[in-house]
């Protein structure tokens, strides 16, 4: 079985994060350099980063599945109000939760985040 280098990293994490990505879409993945350069991490220009390989056979395919990385998620926020179409959003803040954490002494943060329209104040949700 030949090995196929299909993509680069310098950040660790990055590389364990695709590695782990295309591992479970059911590539059989190898990361080049991995025991190396986490004794030295020094040497990761060095030795061309951590390398993502996979069999010769799957390689286009861990491309494109890797490129569906890139291009974000499907379901972006939106960028425009829908009410009025105003492109400036800034984010909402809802305080209301803030009396009942300092009464009851437990710190939480609120569980919804959303944008306000800064030309009519309608609220959009992320
Ligand atoms: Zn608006």
């Amino acid at each position: 079985m030949s090995l196929t280098r299909i993509a680069t990293f310098y950040d660790p994490e990055e590389a364990y994060c695709a590695r782990s990505f295309l591992e479970s879409h059911g590539f059989e993945v190898c990361l080049l350099n991995e025991h190396h350069l986490t004794a030295n991490p020094a040497f990761r220009v060095a030795l061309g980063g951590f390398g993502l390989a996979v069999p010769t056979t799957d390689a286009e395919s861990a491309r494109q599945a890797l490129r569906e990385i890139e291009t974000g998620p499907e379901a972006s926020p939106p960028d425009a109000c829908v009410s009025c179409g105003s492109t400036d959003l800034v984010r909402a803040r809802r305080m209301s939760w803030l009396p009942l954490a300092l009464m009851s002494g437990v710190p939480f943060l609120p569980l919804q985040r959303a944008r306000k329209c800064a030309a009519c104040g309608k609220r959009v949700q992320d």
